[in-house]
């Protein structure tokens, strides 16, 4: 069974793979009022592991209110829709190449 707690060197590992940026909204740690947090992409209470590919730096903003959250419902159509996975690399890449090519947020 996996160790449920992040180890010291999982934090640290964590926060280098983001560049000390929440992978989620991308706000830096360094300008943040409250300490970022090491959160499971799959909450443990869902039955996300401890592992790296299941942690992410996240600010408390985001943190908050994903919660223990994989899904939400879109606000337009009213479905339920999953929410912003950072391992999941098409919606990385998605998420990147929208930024660049038109500018906004
Ligand atoms: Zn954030």
């Amino acid at each position: 069974m996996p160790e449920s707690r992040v180890t010291a060197q999982q934090k640290k590992a964590v926060a280098e793979r983001a560049n000390g940026c929440c992978e989620y909204c991308r706000s830096q740690a360094r300008f943040a009022i409250q300490p970022f947090s090491i959160e499971h992409i799959i909450a443990r209470s869902q039955g996300g592991e401890t592992v790296m590919d299941n942690l992410a730096l996240s600010c408390q903003g985001c943190n908050n209110h994903k919660y223990n959250k994989t899904e939400g419902r879109d606000p337009v159509s009213g479905d339920l829709v999953p929410l912003y996975h950072p391992r999941n690399t098409l919606q990385g890449n998605l998420r990147h190449t929208y930024g660049k090519k038109s500018g906004r947020w």
